[in-house]
């Protein structure tokens, strides 16, 4: 629709006063058919009615003076014109105006008034500038047409007909297109403000200022549109926030590791250690922080992987007891070391589908951490049905986790004591990882822990 105009409110614009014009239009049309079908109809059947009422004093035979007399007296009297005469051809003597008597009384109206049929004519007349409607009445006696009568009638125009009112009808009509275009003007400007409003805060959201929101004046779909775009724009200031944030955190993670490196390789190489043992020392700090580098590194690239819309889990049935079993034979020497009792009782049926090397992952990230933040005790490791499948559980009597900060551990670089969990060489991504995988494989991770009560870590995944 390349003619309309390019923006809403003239759209609407053009289609108001559209709709104002052809209902003008078509008022005018209905107000013409209906002069002719009122007016004109009433006249038309008023005077048939005379002629025939007049025709009912016809007694028969040639026409009478009397009658003729009698008819006379009530054209005096009548608005209508009427005659009555014995030969049509007589007519034109009586009439204002010219008639021409072929045209009237043609073979056909002639053979109408002879079955006794009355005849109407309307047609312009010079001499009264407007239409003039005639009946001719026929006078019948024995198959013979012994007379007409002839009534006719000038017909008022239309324009006549509104005279009365048509200075009221145009100063009515004006007011009409002038309200109805003052209000068309405001109902296209209140509904086409809010999506003006709304094209500015897009190219707000678009220019990357994402506080950008809508006010919301109605409850009609460009309301419901305005909610949909305030939400819109929150989740991209959020996910923009998180962004920032995830980048901050990446660079003060990054930073601690660099500047140990840094400073105690220029040491080295300024050769201010001098003893073999200071060398050795701060040698394998610097391997400590770069292998912290590289772990740190290795967590985050696997985070965006599982963000990321086209990683896939490679699901398999996995008998669950076997792999927590193989895993957990990997800690005894380092169990053995910190004098801690492994304890597991694993129910051997439950087979699940799932990434073998994903679950191992999550298995090793809390085992890891139970060793990590337990100096003395036991961890035990726990795997049974569960109605929604089956529980891995791991517990262990270490420091525990505040209650406050349950909630926090899985997300991203949240550690609860930081300065402790450096040395220890955490980087706080495990426990997002592990849940991550765990949302992926359609399972569950609950956490239970207190500030010195331990920790027990339950996964629980659904069963082949
Ligand atoms: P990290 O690599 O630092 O261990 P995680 O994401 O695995 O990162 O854990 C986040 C934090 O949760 C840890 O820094 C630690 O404070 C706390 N945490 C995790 N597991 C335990 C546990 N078994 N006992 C006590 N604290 C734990």
């Amino acid at each position: 629709m390349t003619f309309l105009p390019n923006t809403l409110s003239k759209k609407l614009w053009v289609f108001v006063t559209t709709t104002i014009i052809l209902t003008i239009g078509f008022s005018f049309l209905l107000s013409n058919y209906f002069y002719e079908k009122l007016y004109v109809g009433k006249i038309r059947s008023g005077l048939l009615e005379e002629g025939t009422r007049i025709s009912a004093d016809y007694e028969g035979g040639p026409l009478s003076n009397e009658l003729i007399e009698k008819v006379e007296w009530y054209n005096t009297k009548n608005e209508s014109e009427v005659f009555i005469v014995s030969n049509p051809k007589e007519l034109s003597a009586c009439l204002p105006y010219e008639i021409d008597y072929d045209t009237i009384i043609g073979p056909e109206e002639r053979e109408k008034l002879l079955n006794g049929h009355s005849v109407e004519k309307t047609g312009y007349e010079e001499r009264f500038d407007r239409d003039v409607m005639a009946v001719i009445v026929p006078l019948i006696d024995s198959n013979r047409l012994e007379g007409i009568i002839y009534l006719y009638v000038p017909l008022a125009k239309i324009t006549e007909l509104t005279n009365d009112f048509s200075i009221v009808g145009v100063v009515v009509g004006l007011l009409f297109v002038i309200l109805s275009v003052y209000i068309g003007t405001i109902f296209v400007r209140k509904m086409t403000k809010p999506l003006e409003i709304m094209k500015n805060a897009a190219e707000k959201v678009t220019a990357g200022d994402y506080s950008a929101r809508v006010p919301i004046f109605s409850k009609d779909e460009i309301g419901q549109l305005g909610t949909a775009f305030n939400l819109m724009s929150a989740s991209i200031q959020k996910e923009d926030e998180r962004k920032k944030e995830f980048l901050a955190d990446v660079s003060h993670e990054l930073r601690t590791p660099i500047s140990y490196v840094k400073g105690y390789s220029e040491a080295l190489i300024a050769g201010l250690v001098k003893s073999y043992q200071d060398q050795e020392r701060y040698l394998k700090i610097i391997h400590r922080e770069a292998s912290r580098m590289e772990r740190l590194v290795g967590d985050l690239l696997d985070l965006s992987r599982l963000d990321s819309e086209d990683f896939r889990l490679e699901l398999r049935p996995l008998p669950l007891a076997q792999l927590v079993e193989d895993c957990l034979d990997k800690y005894i020497p380092k169990l053995q070391e910190k004098g801690l009792v492994l304890r597991s009782d694993l129910d051997p049926d439950i087979i699940i589908s799932a990434d073998e090397g994903r679950i191992e992952q999550v298995i090793q990230n809390i085992v890891d951490n139970a060793i990590n933040y337990t100096d003395k005790g036991q961890i035990t490791v726990l795997l049974s049905k569960h109605e929604k499948g089956c529980q891995l559980s791991i517990k262990d009597t270490g420091i525990g986790i505040p209650s406050e900060d349950i909630q926090r551990v899985t997300q991203r670089f949240f550690r609860v004591n930081k300065a402790r969990t450096r040395s220890d060489g955490g980087t706080g991504l495990g426990l997002a990882i592990s849940n991550r995988l765990i949302q992926l494989h359609s399972g569950e991770l609950e956490i239970e822990s207190g500030s010195g009560e331990g920790t027990c870590i339950t996964i629980i995944l659904p069963v082949i």
